[in-house]
């Protein structure tokens, strides 16, 4: 469980940015197999941006996209573009995997990221891409008894330390659609970004563990909350689930949870709800 005190809230910020430089610069080796990474391009601010095309493509199938603000979007733009030339996304599962999918992964993952350095992704290997949800193999083992119990579980998205996101792609498109608060590339790339702090990021006390316990509450009593229950299993969930209301309902985070909002503006050095609303679509006529 995190720990609490006024100290920790100050310190937040640190710990996406700091923490991850740290990370970065002691090299932590988490890796789980030998394969070459692809040679990594540091030449981010030369990067062309977007085509047309891929830009329209992204306004019509990421509404976040649209919601960047000028100011903010032509590095998003360069970042995406490195991203393609540096990310690899494997097809999974009998997957074919298109260009507009990689672009529509690559947005959600560089807007995450967008107020962190541009080199937030460095350690990561590739995306594995499902069609769909996709199963994994888990053991169960009982606190009391310690019978183990074999099994497993569907998911949408699984991070595996920080060297590979796996995603359902159809949770992926869902996701990106709907600006309902649900968005499993957000919430994966946070899991990277907190392994990439070696866990800190979510187990920091202030505003952040606060908050998991009210939601933990709530849950307990049978509530209704903002916040996915499924932040209740532990902070690191917490984390990625908050993740994704900052980014897809930041003004609703905002007025219900005022300083988990204020942490996570801190955090992701972005501020959301304070990004102006789209420019729309000239319609004709
Ligand atoms: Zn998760």
């Amino acid at each position: 469980m995190p720990t609490t005190g006024s100290t920790a809230l100050a310190l937040l910020p640190w710990l996406l940015l700091g923490v991850l430089a740290l990370a970065l610069t002691l090299g932590l080796r988490l890796t789980r197999d030998a394969r070459h990474r692809r040679p990594r391009s540091h030449t981010t601010p030369a990067a062309a941006a977007l085509e047309p095309l891929e830009r329209s493509l992204l306004e019509t199938r990421v509404p976040l996209f649209r919601r960047i603000p000028p100011t903010l979007r032509p590095e998003l733009e360069r970042r995406i573009r490195a991203w393609l030339t540096q990310i690899e996304v494997v097809g999974c599962g009998g997957l074919e995997v298109a260009d507009e999918m990689r672009l529509v992964i690559a947005a959600q993952a560089c807007i995450t990221t967008l107020g962190l350095e541009a080199t937030a992704f460095e350690r990561l290997h590739g995306v594995m891409l499902y069609p769909d949800e996709f199963w994994v193999e888990e053991e169960d083992v009982d606190e009391t008894t310690g019978v183990v119990t074999e099994g497993g579980r569907a998911l949408s998205g699984q991070t595996l330390e920080t060297d590979r996101i796996v995603l359902s792609w159809r949770d992926v498109e869902d996701g990106a659609l709907r600006q309902d608060g649900y968005n499993v590339v957000v919430h994966e790339v946070v899991h990277y970004l907190d392994h990439m702090a070696g866990g800190r990021a979510s187990a920091q006390g202030g505003a952040l563990a606060e908050e998991y316990q009210q939601l933990c509450d709530a849950v307990d009593r049978g509530e209704e909350t903002l916040i996915d229950p499924y932040g209740a299993e532990d902070p690191t969930e917490f984390l990625a689930v908050s993740a994704e209301l900052f980014f897809e309902q930041p003004r609703r985070l905002r007025r219900q949870h005022p300083a988990l909002y204020a942490t996570l503006c801190e955090a992701f050095r972005l501020d959301p709800a304070n990004w102006p609303p789209p420019m729309s679509t000239p319609c004709p006529g």
